[in-house]
């Protein structure tokens, strides 16, 4: 991302897949800005603290950790209370991040803030995935992305052996297999796990073929 643009009111979106470094790039604007000087705060959901991360690097609760070890300070937010990130914001910040962004609870609200944000006359970078697991849009990066200046989308290769496509659907895994459409969001008592797919070896059992027409 060229800083340049990020100009007041402007709203800069870094996407794509898990595995695709929209942590270390995030982490990188920041690095970026604070060498130019300028006053930025960073926000990211409380739930977003990823203990082999954090405790390989010897990092607290609050910092954003990226899987080479590039760390950002940040302000925990409870995913269930987005509209904290209003009561915590430092009126002096020129630019202000949030990391995760699909990992808050009320997705509108969340996209009403940053509105909020820019409308204040600050800058904001966002980062998060684009789609969940069933391969969908996942909210609100869908209407981030449509109020975004800027949009950088990236991503990792397939994890299936042998497949060279561009991973850019999360695969969830419940206890060995592939999560059912239905399958609830947040799990208790299951092993779970992701991987990355491309389209052709993505598996949501219970999803809609996508290659029977449903608008007739
Ligand atoms: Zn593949």
């Amino acid at each position: 991302m060229d800083i340049s643009h990020i100009l007041p009111g402007s709203l800069h979106v870094i996407t794509g897949g898990m595995k695709g470094r929209k942590t270390p790039q995030f982490i990188s604007v920041f690095d970026q800005l604070s060498y130019a000087e300028i006053k930025t705060q960073v926000f990211k959901p409380r739930c977003d603290y990823r203990s082999e991360l954090h405790e390989k690097f010897n990092l607290p609760h609050n910092y954003i950790v990226s899987r080479t070890g590039a760390h950002l300070p940040a302000v925990e937010i409870d995913d269930e209370k987005p509209f904290e990130i209003l009561k915590n914001l430092d009126q002096d910040a020129q630019i202000i991040g949030i990391e995760e962004v699909t990992l808050f609870e009320q997705p509108d609200c969340l996209v009403e803030i940053i509105l909020q944000v820019l409308n204040s006359g600050k800058a904001a970078i966002v980062a998060g995935l684009d789609k969940n697991f069933r391969g969908e849009p996942f909210l609100p990066m869908s209407s981030l992305m449509a109020y975004a200046t800027t949009v950088e989308k990236s991503y990792g290769i397939c994890d299936l052996k042998g497949c060279s496509r561009l991973g850019e659907y999360p695969q969830r895994i419940i206890d060995g297999i592939p999560a059912d459409y239905n399958s609830p969001i947040k799990l208790v008592g299951a092993s779970e796990a992701y991987e990355i797919r491309c389209l052709e070896h993505h598996e949501v059992p219970g999803k809609k073929d996508s290659k029977i027409l449903r608008c007739f």
